[in-house]
Protein backbone atom coordinates (compact mmCIF):
# COMPACT_ATOMS: atom_id res chain seq x y z
CA UNK A 1 0.00 0.00 0.00
CA UNK A 2 1.53 3.44 -0.92
CA UNK A 3 1.01 6.67 0.39
CA UNK A 4 1.55 8.98 -2.47
CA UNK A 5 2.33 12.81 -2.42
CA UNK A 6 1.78 14.59 -5.27
CA UNK A 7 3.62 18.23 -5.85
CA UNK A 8 0.50 20.51 -6.87
CA UNK A 9 2.80 23.30 -8.73
CA UNK A 10 0.32 26.67 -9.30
CA UNK A 11 1.06 29.40 -11.48
CA UNK A 12 -0.57 32.92 -9.86
CA UNK A 13 -2.64 30.59 -7.93
CA UNK A 14 -3.60 28.09 -10.23
CA UNK A 15 -3.35 24.90 -10.86
CA UNK A 16 -2.06 24.02 -14.87
CA UNK A 17 -2.44 21.40 -17.13
CA UNK A 18 0.71 19.76 -15.70
CA UNK A 19 0.18 19.72 -12.17
CA UNK A 20 -3.63 18.26 -13.04
CA UNK A 21 -1.39 14.89 -14.99
CA UNK A 22 1.18 14.51 -11.97
CA UNK A 23 -2.18 14.49 -10.21
CA UNK A 24 -3.82 12.06 -11.52
CA UNK A 25 -0.36 9.72 -11.85
CA UNK A 26 -0.28 10.16 -8.38
CA UNK A 27 -3.80 9.05 -7.50
CA UNK A 28 -3.27 5.96 -10.37
CA UNK A 29 -0.77 5.00 -8.49
CA UNK A 30 -1.80 5.15 -5.20
CA UNK A 31 -5.28 3.29 -6.43
CA UNK A 32 -3.36 0.46 -8.02
CA UNK A 33 -1.60 0.26 -4.62
CA UNK A 34 -4.83 0.73 -1.95
CA UNK A 35 -3.28 3.57 -0.99
CA UNK A 36 -4.20 7.11 -0.76
CA UNK A 37 -3.08 10.49 -3.01
CA UNK A 38 -2.03 13.45 -0.78
CA UNK A 39 -1.53 16.81 -2.84
CA UNK A 40 0.59 19.39 -1.51
CA UNK A 41 0.18 23.09 -2.87
CA UNK A 42 2.07 25.91 -1.83
CA UNK A 43 1.24 29.24 -1.53
CA UNK A 44 -1.60 31.37 -1.82
CA UNK A 45 -4.59 29.12 -3.74
CA UNK A 46 -7.91 29.46 -2.84
CA UNK A 47 -10.20 26.67 -1.37
CA UNK A 48 -12.27 26.06 -4.88
CA UNK A 49 -9.36 25.25 -7.20
CA UNK A 50 -7.44 23.24 -3.88
CA UNK A 51 -10.85 20.90 -4.22
CA UNK A 52 -10.22 21.04 -7.88
CA UNK A 53 -7.78 18.55 -7.42
CA UNK A 54 -10.67 16.11 -6.09
CA UNK A 55 -11.54 15.60 -9.74
CA UNK A 56 -8.21 13.96 -10.43
CA UNK A 57 -8.01 11.48 -7.73
CA UNK A 58 -6.97 13.24 -4.60
CA UNK A 59 -8.30 11.88 -1.35
CA UNK A 60 -6.10 14.52 0.31
CA UNK A 61 -4.96 18.43 -0.09
CA UNK A 62 -2.51 20.00 2.21
CA UNK A 63 -2.66 23.78 1.54
CA UNK A 64 0.47 25.50 3.52
CA UNK A 65 0.51 29.26 3.15
CA UNK A 66 2.92 31.27 4.59
CA UNK A 67 4.37 34.48 3.96
CA UNK A 68 7.67 33.65 3.24
CA UNK A 69 6.81 31.04 0.81
CA UNK A 70 4.88 32.90 -1.71
CA UNK A 71 8.02 33.55 -4.01
CA UNK A 72 9.34 30.54 -5.09
CA UNK A 73 12.75 29.43 -3.30
CA UNK A 74 13.78 25.86 -4.29
CA UNK A 75 15.60 24.97 -0.91
CA UNK A 76 13.05 26.15 1.42
CA UNK A 77 10.37 24.45 -0.83
CA UNK A 78 11.95 20.91 -0.49
CA UNK A 79 12.06 21.56 3.22
CA UNK A 80 8.37 22.31 3.35
CA UNK A 81 7.67 19.49 0.75
CA UNK A 82 10.22 16.33 3.11
CA UNK A 83 8.07 17.69 5.95
CA UNK A 84 4.97 17.39 4.62
CA UNK A 85 6.29 13.50 3.42
CA UNK A 86 7.18 13.09 7.06
CA UNK A 87 3.68 14.01 8.26
CA UNK A 88 1.71 12.04 6.00
CA UNK A 89 4.18 9.26 6.40
CA UNK A 90 4.07 8.93 2.42
CA UNK A 91 6.67 6.71 0.47
CA UNK A 92 5.84 7.63 -3.07
CA UNK A 93 6.43 11.64 -4.09
CA UNK A 94 5.38 12.71 -7.45
CA UNK A 95 6.38 16.10 -9.38
CA UNK A 96 5.82 17.04 -12.87
CA UNK A 97 8.82 17.87 -14.61
CA UNK A 98 8.99 21.61 -14.77
CA UNK A 99 11.48 24.26 -14.34
CA UNK A 100 10.40 24.20 -10.76
CA UNK A 101 10.66 21.11 -9.89
CA UNK A 102 13.66 20.85 -11.78
CA UNK A 103 15.42 22.54 -8.89
CA UNK A 104 12.99 20.94 -5.88
CA UNK A 105 12.59 17.09 -6.53
CA UNK A 106 16.40 16.35 -6.09
CA UNK A 107 17.03 18.28 -3.12
CA UNK A 108 13.80 16.62 -1.53
CA UNK A 109 14.87 13.09 -3.09
CA UNK A 110 18.55 13.98 -0.70
CA UNK A 111 16.95 15.16 2.22
CA UNK A 112 14.17 12.04 2.25
CA UNK A 113 17.07 9.89 0.93
CA UNK A 114 14.91 8.50 -1.81
CA UNK A 115 15.86 7.22 -5.25
CA UNK A 116 14.75 9.23 -8.19
CA UNK A 117 13.44 8.95 -11.53
CA UNK A 118 13.17 11.95 -13.35
CA UNK A 119 11.27 12.25 -16.82
CA UNK A 120 8.75 8.95 -16.03
CA UNK A 121 7.39 8.37 -19.59
CA UNK A 122 4.31 6.07 -17.68
CA UNK A 123 2.89 4.24 -14.52
CA UNK A 124 5.24 1.98 -12.47
CA UNK A 125 5.30 -1.55 -14.37
CA UNK A 126 6.01 -3.05 -11.32
CA UNK A 127 5.94 -2.36 -7.52
CA UNK A 128 7.57 -5.25 -6.12
CA UNK A 129 10.73 -3.82 -6.94
CA UNK A 130 9.50 -0.56 -8.06
CA UNK A 131 9.86 -0.22 -11.57
CA UNK A 132 9.32 3.16 -13.51
CA UNK A 133 9.65 3.76 -16.85
CA UNK A 134 11.65 6.67 -18.66
CA UNK A 135 12.56 7.34 -22.45
CA UNK A 136 16.34 7.42 -22.99
CA UNK A 137 18.71 9.06 -25.70
CA UNK A 138 16.50 11.40 -27.07
CA UNK A 139 13.46 9.04 -26.72
CA UNK A 140 15.24 6.61 -28.87
CA UNK A 141 15.09 3.92 -26.06
CA UNK A 142 12.97 3.10 -23.02
CA UNK A 143 14.72 2.14 -19.99
CA UNK A 144 13.07 0.66 -16.89
CA UNK A 145 14.19 1.89 -13.55
CA UNK A 146 14.17 0.13 -10.47
CA UNK A 147 14.42 2.30 -7.06
CA UNK A 148 15.85 0.30 -4.20
CA UNK A 149 15.31 2.88 -1.98
CA UNK A 150 12.09 2.96 1.03
CA UNK A 151 10.75 6.41 -0.33
CA UNK A 152 10.83 7.10 -3.88
CA UNK A 153 10.90 10.36 -6.19
CA UNK A 154 8.95 10.46 -9.42
CA UNK A 155 9.18 13.37 -11.95
CA UNK A 156 6.50 12.91 -14.51
CA UNK A 157 7.26 14.19 -17.98
CA UNK A 158 5.08 16.03 -19.48
CA UNK A 159 2.19 15.06 -21.32
CA UNK A 160 3.08 11.35 -21.20
CA UNK A 161 0.42 10.20 -18.61
CA UNK A 162 -2.90 12.84 -19.86
CA UNK A 163 -5.07 14.65 -17.63
CA UNK A 164 -7.07 11.84 -16.51
CA UNK A 165 -10.28 12.29 -14.12
CA UNK A 166 -11.08 10.25 -11.52
CA UNK A 167 -13.40 12.20 -8.88
CA UNK A 168 -12.81 12.31 -5.11
CA UNK A 169 -14.08 14.31 -2.56
CA UNK A 170 -10.85 16.43 -1.33
CA UNK A 171 -10.51 17.01 2.06
CA UNK A 172 -8.31 19.96 2.43
CA UNK A 173 -6.16 20.71 5.12
CA UNK A 174 -4.04 23.50 6.05
CA UNK A 175 -0.64 22.40 7.15
CA UNK A 176 1.76 24.38 9.25
CA UNK A 177 5.53 24.26 8.22
CA UNK A 178 8.69 24.98 9.83
CA UNK A 179 10.46 28.02 7.82
CA UNK A 180 13.35 29.34 8.57
CA UNK A 181 13.59 32.64 7.20
CA UNK A 182 17.24 32.29 7.19
CA UNK A 183 17.55 30.38 4.06
CA UNK A 184 15.88 32.00 1.98
CA UNK A 185 18.77 34.03 0.37
CA UNK A 186 16.95 35.69 -2.87
CA UNK A 187 13.82 37.57 -3.48
CA UNK A 188 12.05 38.59 -6.53
CA UNK A 189 11.30 41.92 -6.50
CA UNK A 190 9.45 42.27 -10.04
CA UNK A 191 7.92 40.29 -13.00
CA UNK A 192 6.97 41.29 -16.38
CA UNK A 193 5.47 38.38 -18.83
CA UNK A 194 7.25 38.55 -21.78
CA UNK A 195 4.53 36.98 -23.75
CA UNK A 196 0.95 36.94 -23.38
CA UNK A 197 0.89 33.89 -25.54
CA UNK A 198 -0.64 30.48 -24.85
CA UNK A 199 2.18 27.92 -24.25
CA UNK A 200 3.36 24.82 -26.23
CA UNK A 201 2.54 22.74 -23.20
CA UNK A 202 -0.81 23.88 -21.79
CA UNK A 203 -2.30 24.51 -25.06
CA UNK A 204 -5.89 22.56 -26.35
CA UNK A 205 -5.48 23.34 -29.85
CA UNK A 206 -2.21 23.46 -31.75
CA UNK A 207 -1.31 24.92 -34.85
CA UNK A 208 2.21 23.58 -36.72
CA UNK A 209 4.37 23.90 -39.03
CA UNK A 210 6.91 22.19 -41.59
CA UNK A 211 9.32 22.26 -44.30
CA UNK A 212 6.68 22.67 -46.40
CA UNK A 213 5.69 26.33 -45.26
CA UNK A 214 8.71 26.99 -47.55
CA UNK A 215 10.42 30.02 -45.39
CA UNK A 216 10.76 31.79 -42.38
CA UNK A 217 8.83 34.67 -44.43
CA UNK A 218 5.62 32.32 -44.59
CA UNK A 219 4.53 32.18 -41.15
CA UNK A 220 2.03 34.75 -40.88
CA UNK A 221 -0.95 32.87 -42.27
CA UNK A 222 -0.24 30.31 -39.53
CA UNK A 223 0.37 33.18 -36.80
CA UNK A 224 -2.92 34.41 -37.74
CA UNK A 225 -4.96 31.13 -37.51
CA UNK A 226 -3.51 30.45 -34.14
CA UNK A 227 -4.17 33.87 -32.69
CA UNK A 228 -8.15 33.15 -34.40
CA UNK A 229 -8.16 29.97 -32.51
CA UNK A 230 -6.43 30.60 -29.25
CA UNK A 231 -3.95 28.27 -30.07
CA UNK A 232 -0.09 27.80 -29.48
CA UNK A 233 2.37 27.46 -32.37
CA UNK A 234 4.45 24.62 -32.99
CA UNK A 235 6.96 23.64 -35.89
CA UNK A 236 8.76 19.91 -36.78
CA UNK A 237 12.52 19.66 -36.14
CA UNK A 238 14.27 21.18 -39.58
CA UNK A 239 12.01 24.32 -39.34
CA UNK A 240 14.18 25.13 -35.86
CA UNK A 241 17.45 23.32 -37.15
CA UNK A 242 16.81 25.93 -40.25
CA UNK A 243 16.08 28.59 -37.55
CA UNK A 244 12.85 29.58 -39.45
CA UNK A 245 10.91 29.61 -35.79
CA UNK A 246 12.44 29.15 -32.13
CA UNK A 247 13.48 25.65 -30.90
CA UNK A 248 11.03 26.02 -27.98
CA UNK A 249 8.81 24.99 -30.65
CA UNK A 250 10.13 22.13 -31.87
CA UNK A 251 7.95 19.19 -31.11
CA UNK A 252 8.71 15.31 -31.60
CA UNK A 253 11.52 12.63 -30.13
CA UNK A 254 13.59 15.56 -29.41
CA UNK A 255 11.91 18.30 -28.67
CA UNK A 256 8.19 18.64 -27.04
CA UNK A 257 5.67 16.07 -26.31
CA UNK A 258 2.34 17.53 -26.67
CA UNK A 259 -1.24 16.05 -26.45
CA UNK A 260 -3.55 18.83 -26.96
CA UNK A 261 -7.04 18.43 -28.44
CA UNK A 262 -6.63 19.47 -32.02
CA UNK A 263 -3.25 19.52 -33.79
CA UNK A 264 -3.37 20.87 -37.20
CA UNK A 265 -0.28 20.28 -38.81
CA UNK A 266 0.81 22.68 -41.80
CA UNK A 267 3.52 21.18 -44.58
CA UNK A 268 4.79 18.14 -42.28
CA UNK A 269 5.22 15.00 -43.79
CA UNK A 270 4.80 12.69 -40.39
CA UNK A 271 7.82 11.42 -40.06
CA UNK A 272 8.41 9.35 -37.17
CA UNK A 273 10.16 11.65 -34.96
CA UNK A 274 8.04 14.25 -35.39
CA UNK A 275 4.71 11.77 -34.07
CA UNK A 276 6.62 10.55 -31.28
CA UNK A 277 5.50 14.04 -30.00
CA UNK A 278 2.18 14.76 -31.06
CA UNK A 279 1.05 11.04 -31.56
CA UNK A 280 -1.13 11.93 -28.20
CA UNK A 281 -3.32 14.42 -29.90
CA UNK A 282 -6.77 13.55 -29.69
CA UNK A 283 -7.10 14.89 -32.92
CA UNK A 284 -4.94 15.28 -35.84
CA UNK A 285 -5.32 17.51 -38.80
CA UNK A 286 -3.07 17.62 -41.68
CA UNK A 287 -2.71 19.86 -45.32
CA UNK A 288 -0.20 18.63 -47.23
CA UNK A 289 0.37 18.68 -51.13
CA UNK A 290 1.40 14.70 -51.07
CA UNK A 291 -1.25 12.51 -50.63
CA UNK A 292 1.07 9.68 -49.90
CA UNK A 293 2.46 12.05 -47.49
CA UNK A 294 2.85 9.29 -43.97
CA UNK A 295 1.09 12.41 -41.66
CA UNK A 296 -2.15 11.30 -43.38
CA UNK A 297 -2.09 7.54 -42.29
CA UNK A 298 -1.86 9.26 -38.89
CA UNK A 299 -4.54 12.18 -39.32
CA UNK A 300 -8.01 12.18 -38.75
CA UNK A 301 -8.67 14.81 -41.35
CA UNK A 302 -6.66 15.83 -43.86
CA UNK A 303 -6.64 18.12 -47.06
CA UNK A 304 -4.33 17.51 -49.60
CA UNK A 305 -3.40 20.70 -50.73
CA UNK A 306 -1.34 23.43 -50.90
CA UNK A 307 -0.78 25.38 -47.27
CA UNK A 308 -0.35 28.58 -49.13
CA UNK A 309 -3.85 28.10 -51.06
CA UNK A 310 -5.28 26.40 -47.72
CA UNK A 311 -4.45 28.91 -44.91
CA UNK A 312 -5.53 32.03 -46.39
CA UNK A 313 -9.37 30.08 -47.21
CA UNK A 314 -8.96 28.77 -43.58
CA UNK A 315 -8.53 32.12 -41.61
CA UNK A 316 -10.94 33.95 -43.73
CA UNK A 317 -13.82 31.19 -43.13
CA UNK A 318 -12.91 30.78 -39.29
CA UNK A 319 -12.98 34.69 -39.06
CA UNK A 320 -16.38 34.63 -40.73
CA UNK A 321 -18.01 31.90 -38.33
CA UNK A 322 -16.34 33.63 -35.13
CA UNK A 323 -18.27 36.95 -36.03
CA UNK A 324 -21.33 35.31 -37.08
CA UNK A 325 -21.35 32.63 -33.82
C1 LIG B 1 17.41 11.18 -34.17
C2 LIG B 1 16.40 12.04 -34.88
C3 LIG B 1 15.53 12.78 -34.13
C4 LIG B 1 14.58 13.60 -34.74
N1 LIG B 1 13.70 14.31 -33.98
C5 LIG B 1 12.74 15.02 -34.60
C6 LIG B 1 11.77 15.73 -33.84
O1 LIG B 1 11.80 15.75 -32.60
N2 LIG B 1 10.81 16.41 -34.48
C7 LIG B 1 10.73 16.45 -35.85
O2 LIG B 1 9.80 17.10 -36.38
N3 LIG B 1 11.64 15.80 -36.59
C8 LIG B 1 12.64 15.10 -36.01
N4 LIG B 1 13.56 14.47 -36.77
C9 LIG B 1 13.56 14.69 -38.23
C10 LIG B 1 12.53 13.84 -38.95
O3 LIG B 1 13.11 12.59 -39.27
C11 LIG B 1 12.06 14.52 -40.24
O4 LIG B 1 13.20 14.78 -41.05
C12 LIG B 1 11.32 15.82 -40.00
O5 LIG B 1 10.27 15.62 -39.10
C13 LIG B 1 10.74 16.32 -41.32
O6 LIG B 1 10.25 17.61 -41.14
P1 LIG B 1 9.15 18.19 -42.13
O7 LIG B 1 8.02 17.24 -42.21
O8 LIG B 1 8.90 19.57 -41.72
O9 LIG B 1 9.95 18.28 -43.51
P2 LIG B 1 9.94 17.36 -44.81
O10 LIG B 1 10.25 15.95 -44.50
O11 LIG B 1 10.80 18.05 -45.80
O12 LIG B 1 8.43 17.38 -45.30
C14 LIG B 1 7.78 18.52 -45.80
C15 LIG B 1 6.37 18.11 -46.19
O13 LIG B 1 5.69 19.23 -46.67
C16 LIG B 1 4.96 18.85 -47.84
N5 LIG B 1 4.83 20.07 -48.64
C17 LIG B 1 5.79 20.68 -49.39
N6 LIG B 1 5.30 21.81 -49.93
C18 LIG B 1 4.03 21.91 -49.51
C19 LIG B 1 3.00 22.86 -49.69
N7 LIG B 1 3.20 23.97 -50.44
N8 LIG B 1 1.80 22.66 -49.10
C20 LIG B 1 1.57 21.56 -48.35
N9 LIG B 1 2.51 20.62 -48.13
C21 LIG B 1 3.72 20.81 -48.69
C22 LIG B 1 5.76 17.76 -48.48
O14 LIG B 1 4.92 16.94 -49.28
C23 LIG B 1 6.32 17.04 -47.27
O15 LIG B 1 5.44 15.99 -46.86
C24 LIG B 1 14.52 13.64 -36.17
C25 LIG B 1 15.41 12.88 -36.92
C26 LIG B 1 16.34 12.10 -36.29
C27 LIG B 1 17.28 11.27 -37.11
Amino acid sequence: MSKVIIFAENFDGKFKKATLEAMAYGAEIAEKTGGEAVAVSIGKVSNEELASLGDYGANKVLSITREALEMLDARVYARVIAQAVEKEGADVLVFTVSNASKAIAPRVAVRLRAGMVYGASGLPTCFNPFTVPKKVFHGKAFADVVINSEKKVISLAQNSFGVVMNKKEAVIEQMDAAVDPGLIRSKVTNVEKSTGKVLLNDAEIIVSGGRGMKGPDRWKPLEELADTLGAALACSRPVSDEGWRSHTEHVGQTGKIVAPNLYLAFGISGAIQHLAGVSSSKVIVAVNTDKDAPIFASADYGIIGDVHAVLPRLNEALKKFKAEN
